[in-house]
């Protein structure tokens, strides 16, 4: 998805890589494309280091490591990664 490059070489990886971009950039509202997005997060072999980034750089937008910018927001705010997750997962 994201063509950054640098010391991430776990992108190589990413189940999203050969997706379109804007799956993971749904606009606002967009619930089914959201869902999609994350669905393909779930099985992600590099979920962790994903969400590791966006989480270490809230500029990112969309939806990273099978969460929303909200989601992210919530994470950061109560700490509470595991429980956000897992809650995403069950979506
Ligand atoms: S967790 Fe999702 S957004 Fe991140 S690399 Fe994997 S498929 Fe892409």
């Amino acid at each position: 998805m994201n063509t950054n490059t640098g010391d991430q070489e776990w992108r190589l990886k990413a189940a999203c890589r050969d997706l379109p971009l804007a799956l993971f950039f749904p606009a606002k509202g967009q619930q089914t494309e959201s869902a999609k997005a994350k669905a393909v997060c779930r099985r992600c072999l590099v979920r962790t280091e994903c969400l590791d980034m966006a989480l270490s750089d809230m500029s990112n937008r969309g939806i990273w490591g099978g969460t929303s910018f909200v989601d992210r927001i919530k994470i950061r705010r109560d700490g509470k990664v595991v429980a956000i997750v897992s809650e995403t997962d069950t979506k």
